[in-house]
């Protein structure tokens, strides 16, 4: 079986996707990219993460063919690819419609930095216009929309964060997920207090050190 190794990861980050609330059913999706292969590990469309196996994970090439399985791909395969092509650092893409992300992107707004954990992304997360789910149109306007940012807000939709690994591109989801809550909250009450741009630029270099050193300690 190809990518035997990715298809188990998709399989417990979609289960911890659905447990960390960042999403619910099916909906949402996460790819591996394996540049030894050269292929892509994706979820498959449509399927509760609850009944997800390793078998139901789809292995396409970098034009979307598929090379190994029988399900259908997640039907936004198109902006995973896209990402992949414009982005060569990133090896994962995580796609959820975590609520209060979700509910700033309705608002076609951005997410400033009123808090620190912002630096998941960059210095704010950025707003991809709209367009229907699993279109072409769409996966322009998220390529244009992340830029060089980790994370980016679908207009109407959701959030699609990128990571050197899974472990990365799933806590930015969640990151960004608790930073658009805490944004949400203190808009609620009152206008937040931004962190102004040379702070944000001394986080970001902080993060780069951030934590153990030694890989193996992880969770
Ligand atoms: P898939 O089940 O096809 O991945 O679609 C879910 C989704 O979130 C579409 O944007
Ligand atoms: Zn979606």
């Amino acid at each position: 079986m190809k990518l035997l190794q990715q298809r188990q990861q998709l399989v417990t980050y979609g289960l911890k996707m659905v447990q960390s609330r960042l999403t619910t059913g099916s909906g949402g999706n996460l790819s591996i990219l394996s540049p030894e292969d050269n292929l892509i590990a994706i979820s498959p469309s449509g399927i509760n993460y609850d009944q997800v196996t390793v078998e139901d994970i789809v292995v396409v090439d970098r034009n979307g063919k598929t090379v190994e399985g029988s399900r259908k791909p997640s039907s936004e395969l198109g902006f995973h690819l896209a990402l992949y092509a414009a982005r060569p650092e990133i090896r994962s893409v995580v796609h959820t419609h975590s609520v209060y992300a979700t509910t700033i992107a309705c608002l076609h707004w951005e997410i400033p930095a009123v808090h620190y954990l912002v630096a998941f992304s960059g210095n704010k997360v950025p707003l991809a216009a709209y367009a229907t789910f699993g279109t072409d149109e769409l996966a322009d306007n998220v390529v244009a929309g992340i830029g060089g940012y980790n994370a980016v807000l679908l207009a109407n939709h959701g959030l699609v964060t990128v990571g050197k690994d899974i472990k990365y591109a799933f806590d930015t989801a969640e990151e960004i997920e608790l930073v658009a809550r805490i944004y949400y909250q203190s808009k609620s009450v009152g206008q937040p207090v931004l962190v102004n741009d040379e702070e944000m630029e001394l986080v970001t270099a902080k993060f780069v050190s951030y934590g153990q050193l030694d890989t193996s300690v992880s969770n």
